[in-house]
């Protein structure tokens, strides 16, 4: 703001802080990550359900006529989310969870719970930096992060409402249970999901769950863009640990990282 006021352009100045000054935490990506956000950063699903309106919808129709069309689009996509949460409700998949993450299982959506899993697969590698009573440090990639077995400060807590990997980290190292449903906002929690979307009394009672397998693919050729994806896991699990840590280290493991490059690199 200092610079802006610098270079003497009193509109541009003006504009920007009748403009933009005031609602600097709706656009400032720093200060949006202090809310609950669910780390949604655009308005994508609101314009895809534009263009499915879109694409049904004639234009330049009376009234009655659009309301007509619009109608069973909304009923459509209605379905369309109703299908997952159905699919929740009959289907139990059997794919071995860790034990200590079955009470969140049972609690949450598969999506949430698919975050929580990952994030607890990320807590097995990490190690505190500093520990001060029940108060523990991480060094990170976006700077330092303050936890405790309750809380943390860190983007995916704030700004998700699902336990963090610091939080799970910090339990398991003092050996409590990894499921606290404080930890857990409502939103997640499959009732809720439910409830919202009106499936418990019309459809919960009639359905018998099952529980399903998915076996898994073996293939023993892969295509290229299966190749890719399979090298990309890699990959970005490795540069995820190379950006944790200080500068220093990071020259020292983008250094061992090039020599794999090297080794894998065709001659
Ligand atoms: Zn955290």
């Amino acid at each position: 703001m200092d610079r802006l006021k610098a270079l003497g352009l009193q509109h541009v100045t003006d504009y920007f802080t009748n403009s933009w000054d005031d609602i600097k935490s709706e656009w400032v990506q720093g200060l949006r990550n202090v809310d609950l956000t669910f780390q949604v950063a655009t308005n994508n699903r609101l314009e895809s359900i534009n263009s499915k309106i879109k694409s049904v919808c004639s234009r330049y129709v009376t009234m009655k006529q659009f309301f007509s069309e619009l109608f069973p689009v909304l009923a459509s996509l209605c379905d369309e989310c109703r299908h997952p949460n159905i699919m929740m409700l009959v289907k139990h998949p059997v794919v071995q969870r860790p034990e200590e993450l079955k009470a969140y299982e049972s609690m949450l959506t598969a999506y949430a719970f698919a975050i929580v899993n990952k994030q607890y697969q990320l807590s097995c590698r990490l190690t505190p930096s500093c520990v001060n009573g029940d108060k523990y440090t991480f060094d990170t990639s976006a700077g330092v992060v303050n936890a405790t077995c309750t809380g943390c400060n860190c983007m995916q807590f704030v700004t998700v409402g699902l336990p963090c990997k610091h939080v799970l980290n910090i339990r398991k190292q003092r050996s409590q249970s990894l499921f606290d449903e404080s930890l857990v906002l409502a939103r997640w929690k499959q009732s809720a999901y439910w409830d919202h979307c009106k499936l418990r009394s019309t459809y919960a009672d009639s359905y018998v769950a099952v529980s399903t397998a998915v076996p898994e693919r073996k293939s023993s050729i892969l295509s290229q863009h299966e190749k890719f994806r399979v090298a990309k896991k890699v990959t970005d699990s490795l540069a995820s640990l190379c950006s944790e840590g200080g500068t220093v280290r990071l020259h020292g493991k983008t250094a061992v990282s090039e020599k794999c490059t090297a080794v894998v690199e065709p001659r």
